[in-house]
């Protein structure tokens, strides 16, 4: 279907841009890599009046390691966090996640920050954000304020962003160089959204496993942390046993929907083992030492 009308602005700060959404009276919206918002238009799913292009904004493109951790501006893509070798090292889950996005055609327009706020409840960026207790930096016309990733989502394609509010950053905390992690997904073709994913970390202390976080995408209308099976995890030795545990709490606990690409009862199924596999890869655990 052709694309509704609409006027273009192209503004060179963020002044600029916050006072075009706020004078557009909620019929005007922000545009960045478009690999979400063209389809949405050409579905008619939105009609805005508007459309404020953020790419000329200077300086939302920047990835920035510093000592309170990774802060990605809103328009860094996913080829930028893929070409980033420092993150591969230093924040592995991203990395790894980012791979699993799209076709290369998309990762090279589609940004963190679009992706935040288009808020596809199977999206890998909204996922990572919630595992990783992610910080979303705002600015809007009444000023700036930042989101626990958590309390950001509030369903499919609804976040807590008001209509002339703009991402800017996105504050990952400092990630240990010794920190476990596995990431794993299933999707019918590669470049699909996820039919489940499963993100995770912990820490070793004594031996054991703590400071677990374990989030889901695909399964609900929004990313999800499992916090039984987080408690499962911690103060456990990582072996074969408590992997199985941990696997089955998450497949118990997991808010679940079933739509046309799957049943809730698969989907659970596959939680398990995705996070059976993530485990797996985060404690080094070869999947035959297990049976
Ligand atoms: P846009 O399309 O420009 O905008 C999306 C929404 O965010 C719009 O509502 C826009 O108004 C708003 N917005 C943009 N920037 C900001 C900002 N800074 N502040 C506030 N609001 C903003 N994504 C995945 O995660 N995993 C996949 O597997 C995947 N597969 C895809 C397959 C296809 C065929 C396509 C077309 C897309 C796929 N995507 C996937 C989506 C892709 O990652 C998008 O690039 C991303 O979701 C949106 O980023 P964007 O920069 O293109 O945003």
């Amino acid at each position: 279907m052709k694309l509704p009308a609409f006027s273009y602005a192209s503004p060179t700060s963020l002044e600029e841009a916050v006072a075009l959404l706020a004078t557009g009276d909620g019929e005007a919206m922000p545009i960045a890599g478009g690999q979400s918002l063209m389809p949405v238009l050409a579905f008619r799913l939105a009609s805005p009046s508007l459309l404020v292009d953020l790419r000329r904004i200077p300086d939302l493109d920047r990835i920035r390691i510093a000592e309170d951790g990774l802060h990605l501006g809103a328009l860094v893509r996913w080829r930028d966090i893929e070409d980033d070798s420092r993150l591969a090292s230093e924040f592995p889950l991203l990395a790894a996640a980012i791979e699993h996005v799209a076709h290369y055609q998309i990762r090279n327009r589609g940004t963190v920050g679009g992706s935040l706020a288009h808020a596809d409840p199977a999206a890998e960026m909204p996922g990572i954000a919630v595992a990783c207790d992610a910080r979303i930096s705002v600015v809007g016309s009444s000023g700036s304020r930042t989101i626990d990733a958590v309390d950001f989502f509030l369903g499919p394609l609804t976040t807590v962003l008001a209509p002339d509010e703009l991402i800017v950053d996105v504050h990952l905390p400092p990630w240990p160089s010794d920190r476990r992690w596995g990431f794993q997904e299933f999707s019918r073709r590669r470049g699909d959204f996820a039919m489940a994913g499963v993100a995770l970390f912990y820490d070793e202390q004594a031996g054991c496993a703590a400071n677990a976080h374990i989030g889901i995408i695909g399964t609900n209308d929004r990313p999800q942390r499992l916090s039984a099976a987080e408690a499962v995890l911690n103060g456990r030795v990582v072996d074969g046993e408590t992997i199985g545990l941990v696997a089955a709490s998450a497949s118990d606990d997991v808010e679940m929907h079933g739509d046309m690409h799957a049943s809730a009862a698969y989907r659970r199924a596959l939680v398990g083992t995705l996070v059976e596999r993530a485990l797996g890869h985060a404690a080094a655990i070869d999947p035959a030492e297990r049976e």
